[in-house]
């Protein structure tokens, strides 16, 4: 019996945990490259939020960004956050299903890969975004470090899991605005050991607002991190 897709449960290939269609449809979210004809790349530079083409022609950057620059040197994402997409972070984080780590991780790498055009290799280490201990002891694993495993093999990276830590977990706060998911967050995550001058890849499975990565990175580059770059699986699009 083949195994069932993760995403529509038709069969899927035993390597993808896929089936065909809907590993074709996260092949075709992610899109890095420019469109033909189209001189802004679709996702901002920094964020990776994908730019509106319709306003944004011409632009590299989302208006967010020109306003005021996160921490970190950019977000590479794979896909955009969507119905499927969204389906199958949900199948790691709130079915337990690991074999979702299988497709998220390949199509990171591959994202990866053509972002930093095959030189991921100065990045000096790999940080999962920390989970609280409470959160960590009731879904019995952290997403991000499932995730940021296989990625850190196939790129020959060093997994550093325990050297950031989360001190408080704020219950998800959707409709509260940027400024305050930010002030929230003040404090809530320590590095206990030593960064100084390191290039750090922070590794989660979506990045909706940018204010937990803003986070991360800020104890970072507080504790010595020369640069942090973020690695998603999915961006969340913003509300226009
Ligand atoms: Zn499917
Ligand atoms: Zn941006």
């Amino acid at each position: 019996m083949p195994p069932s897709c993760l995403i529509c449960e038709q069969s899927a290939d035993s390597v993808t945990r896929l089936c065909e269609n809907c590993n074709a449809f996260i092949r075709q979210s992610r899109q890095q490259q420019l469109k033909p004809g189209c001189q802004s790349p679709q996702r901002c530079l920094r964020c990776a939020v994908d730019l509106d083409s319709g306003l944004s022609d011409g632009a590299l950057h989302c208006a967010q960004c020109i306003k005021q620059p996160p921490r970190f040197h950019c977000c590479v994402t794979a896909t955009s956050y969507n119905p499927i997409t969204g389906k199958l972070i949900n199948q790691l984080k709130h079915h337990s299903k690991l074999s979702a780590t299988l497709p998220i991780a390949a199509n990171m790498v591959e994202a990866i890969q053509s972002h930093y055009a095959h030189s991921a290799d100065t990045i000096d280490l790999v940080i999962p975004v920390p989970l609280h201990i409470d959160r960590l002891r009731q879904r019995g694993f952290n997403q991000a470090n499932e995730i940021a495993k296989p990625i850190c093999k196939a790129l020959g990276l060093k997994l550093a899991f325990n050297l950031c830590e989360r001190r408080f977990d704020n219950p998800p706060q959707q409709q509260a605005g940027l400024a305050a998911r930010h002030k929230n967050l003040r404090g809530a995550f320590i590095v206990n050991a030593d960064v100084k001058g390191k290039y750090i890849a922070i590794v989660d499975d979506v990045v909706t607002t940018g204010a937990t990565a803003n986070a991360v990175t800020k104890s970072l580059l507080d504790a010595g991190a020369a640069r942090c770059d973020i690695w998603c699986f999915s961006r969340t699009p913003r509300k226009q």
